[in-house]
């Protein structure tokens, strides 16, 4: 990370630290300390509707099976992404991922993973974030669903498996892949990270920040459902909306 990043982060922290975030995060308006306004609570107090979306992938449409999945079945028993890509959720998305400011972002969104599990017909044994890209690393010195997902285990007394996946490597460590390992990465595959072996047997829930296309996560399952885990679901901060997906004007 660079040194100015480091000092800019520290600062924030230490700001953190000392003061209540006296602006919404999303929109700048005070926000009595809270760091969300009410107005941007507001925008986020409904889930995407689950009778109009894909009851495999998630992506909103008539709230059948769409056609991707129709076409090719996905790994994941089920993914969703709470709320819509846009607006209040996505700056704090972004906040999580970009500007370091995970702290509220992660608690919000804990809860809210939280909340549609206690609705959700899902059972659990595990947690795993969708591990970061070697880049984001380097730069922001963490990964946004690492975060989080860290809360929800706590909260629901589940084990955290941060390393059971990661993103195939570069350099030295390719060097060491097997030819079945290469071909994996060449289809931006994930590999098994150093606890893999915990997955065996294990239903696990996958956390990432956007759910897109389902590609990332259906990608994370396969390498998952291959160590030996029983059912992975995926649940997303957020679902982009894809542009075919938006109510047209009339
Ligand atoms: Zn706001
Ligand atoms: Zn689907």
């Amino acid at each position: 990370m660079e040194i100015h990043a480091l000092a800019q982060k520290a600062g924030r922290w230490l700001l953190g630290a000392l003061a209540p975030r006296l602006r919404c995060l999303c929109c700048g308006k005070p926000c009595g300390g809270s760091g969300l306004c009410e107005g941007c609570l507001a925008e986020l107090s409904a889930f995407l509707p689950e009778e109009t979306l894909c009851p495999l992938c998630g992506e909103p449409g008539g709230g059948a099976v769409c056609p991707r999945c129709t076409a090719l079945r996905p790994a994941f028993a089920a993914a969703r992404g709470l709320f819509p890509y846009e607006g209040a959720a996505q700056k704090l998305v972004l906040a999580m991922k970009y500007e370091g400011e995970y702290d509220i972002p992660a608690e919000f969104f804990a809860k809210r993973f939280e909340e549609y599990l206690s609705q959700a017909n899902w059972e659990i044994d595990a947690v795993v974030p969708v591990p970061s890209r070697l880049s984001h690393l380097l730069k922001y010195g963490y990964n946004q669903a690492a975060i989080p997902a860290r809360r929800l285990a706590f909260s629901l007394a589940l084990p955290l498996y941060p390393r059971a996946l990661r993103r195939p490597g570069f350099g030295k460590s390719q060097v060491r892949l097997s030819r079945a390992q290469r071909l994996e990465n060449a289809r931006g595959g994930f590999l098994p990270g150093p606890q893999g072996g915990k997955l065996k047997g294990k239903r696990v829930l996958l956390l990432d920040d956007v759910l897109t296309t389902g590609a990332t996560a259906n990608a994370c399952a396969e390498a998952m459902l291959r160590l030996g885990a029983k059912s992975v679901y995926v649940l997303c901060a957020a679902r982009s909306i894809l542009r075919e997906d938006k109510p047209t004007k009339v």
